[in-house]
């Protein structure tokens, strides 16, 4: 199957200043489609042509996984942004994030910090066991959850191409200002 470059579910100005147009047209238009064109000619005439984007993921390595990845990746985190935000919904994913880190406040924290001290590039996540059971954890360049059987609630993509037009070597001032538009609703959503 062909892949294809998912639309985005705001306009590129929409999540100013958090994100900027700037970024969103090169880390949008041009990196996620990039993933996209290199996954669909490296797939080609291949036994992964016919497979879909998460088996892929699961049986590929080398140049395959990681623009299969970057792809499901780049979609997961573009996707749980809306502008302005939301407020994470009192329900399942709220009280399993109060029982594993006491508070929202320090589950916040625990990720953030995650995300900061990630050496290079790579993405930080939340994720849930067969059992429900949350963690957060750290997955070098195109590392996906989906490898260990884990499922994604929440990515924070801290590769220097997400933030570098608009904070340059501030990372930690990304991540803060990217908790203004997270979408809890969709993010609840995945629990
Ligand atoms: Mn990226």
């Amino acid at each position: 199957m062909k892949h294809e470059l998912p639309r985005l579910p705001y306009p590129s100005d929409a999540l100013i200043p958090v994100i900027t147009k700037n970024t969103i047209e090169y880390h949008y238009g041009k990196h996620h489609q990039a993933y996209v064109n290199n996954l669909n000619s490296l797939i080609s005439g291949t036994p992964f042509e016919n497979m879909s984007l998460e088996e892929i993921i699961k049986k590929s390595d080398g140049g395959i996984f990681n623009n299969a990845a970057q792809v499901f990746n780049h979609t997961f985190y573009f996707s749980s942004f809306r502008p302005g935000g939301s407020n994470l919904p009192k329900g399942s994913l709220s009280a399993a994030i109060d029982a594993k880190w006491g508070s929202f406040d320090n589950f916040k924290k625990e990720f953030a910090n995650a995300a900061a001290t990630l050496f290079g590039s790579g993405w930080s996540w939340l994720v849930k066991n067969e059992k429900g059971e949350l963690s957060i954890i750290k997955e070098n360049n195109a590392g996906c959850p989906l490898t260990s059987g884990l499922v994604p609630i929440l990515t924070f993509d801290v590769w220097e191409h997400a933030y570098y037009l608009d904070y340059q070597n501030r990372r930690a001032d990304y991540i803060t200002a990217l908790w203004s538009i997270v979408d809890w609703e969709k993010v609840a959503s995945r629990y």
